[in-house]
């Protein structure tokens, strides 16, 4: 059965699984097999883009992945972000996948993705990835479950902060939302029913940079091996500040606050910027099959980090 709730509220008090854009829900047929369809398509809330009086932008869940990266105020103020969301997926998916939906996918794990494999994320008792072919999951191995996330916008929302506001569950933050990644059942920590409504972004840095990286197997269409939001403060001729999210790493999104603290003081040059990016994998704990993700992921913040430095400060110098 399929409902056409009216706005969150309504869909809130649905029992059913939510259907945004689709493009990830309509792919696991393991989530469809039974239940109640909620598609949000008849809502109407959600669906704009505000800036808010003090600075800061308010997105509305069901905004399209497109719609954020063409936006005026997002790109001027959170250009790094604006080229997360321009460059993920292809333009189809962009055109139809949500912000909300893309923060709430589930993992592209292809055991988790089977019908025939019941592994742990889906209550089953053995990952099967650890076993098997790891070939694209986690270099920090924070969990029973061997995947990574998959959302390319949680993890640039990581670097900002970014607040939510959710139907149903006293969650308020994009950390909050996405959790720590232990809970091998989990990508994110929405309980059910609840409805994720906006994403606020606060109001950015004067002079600010950002650069968003992702290394990727092919040219397009696929999700990255490792990716990285870098936004840093310049001051006179050094940082004075630095916050950097990556994904495609371990089971949840990561900040990289040991790096961050590294780069505070350190001259503005890019080569002093290269030279700290090696604390990228500090910490990190690759799998038989995933020492590879190490390297890329030290020059994937590297790059990011020398483009910031490189892109034009927010709001001018
Ligand atoms: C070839 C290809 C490449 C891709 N590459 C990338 C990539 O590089 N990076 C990346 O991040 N993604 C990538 N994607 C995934 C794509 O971005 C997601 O499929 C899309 O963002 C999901 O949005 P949606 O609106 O279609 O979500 P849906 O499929 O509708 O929903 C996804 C999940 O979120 C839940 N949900 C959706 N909205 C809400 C809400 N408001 N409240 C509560 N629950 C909700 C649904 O129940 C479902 O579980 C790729 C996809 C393809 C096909």
């Amino acid at each position: 059965m399929i409902v056409f709730p009216t706005d969150l509220q309504q869909a809130a008090a649905s029992d059913g699984t939510i259907r945004a854009g689709g493009t990830d829900l309509m792919e696991r047929r393991h989530a469809l097999a039974g239940g109640e369809l909620v598609d949000l398509r008849d809502v109407e809330d959600a669906r704009a883009i505000e800036v808010l009086p003090g600075g800061g932008v308010r997105i509305g869940a069901l905004v399209t992945i497109a719609a954020v990266a063409a936006d005026d105020a997002v790109r001027a103020g959170y250009p790094g972000f604006a080229q997360a969301a321009g460059g993920l997926a292809t333009p189809q998916i962009r055109a139809v996948g949500t912000i909300g939906g893309n923060l709430l996918q589930r993992t592209r794990c292809w055991y988790f993705r089977s019908p025939e494999a019941q592994c742990l994320k889906k209550g089953g008792s053995t990952c099967y990835a650890r076993a098997g072919d790891h070939l694209w999951h986690a270099c920090f191995d924070l969990s029973p479950c061997a995947a990574v996330h998959a959302s390319t916008l949680g993890m640039a929302l990581l670097a900002y902060d970014a607040g939510v506001e959710v139907v149903g569950a006293p969650i308020a933050t994009v950390n909050e939302l996405l959790g720590d990644g232990g809970d091998p059942m989990r990508d994110n920590q929405l309980p059910p029913h609840a409805v994720l409504r906006t994403i606020v972004l606060p109001p950015p840095t004067r002079g600010e940079r950002s650069a968003y990286m992702r290394a990727i197997s092919r040219a397009r269409a696929e999700w990255p091996l490792v990716e990285v939001l870098a936004r840093i403060g310049v001051q006179g001729d050094t940082i004075a500040w630095a916050k950097l999210a990556v994904g495609g790493v371990a089971n949840v999104p990561l900040r990289l606050t040991e790096l961050e603290a590294a780069l505070v003081g350190v001259p503005a040059q890019p080569e002093a910027l290269i030279a700290k990016a090696s604390l990228a994998s500090e910490g990190a704990s690759p799998l038989p099959m995933t020492g590879y993700k190490l390297p890329l992921l030290e020059a994937a913040v590297a790059d990011a980090l020398e483009r910031a430095l490189a892109s034009e400060p927010v709001g001018g110098a």
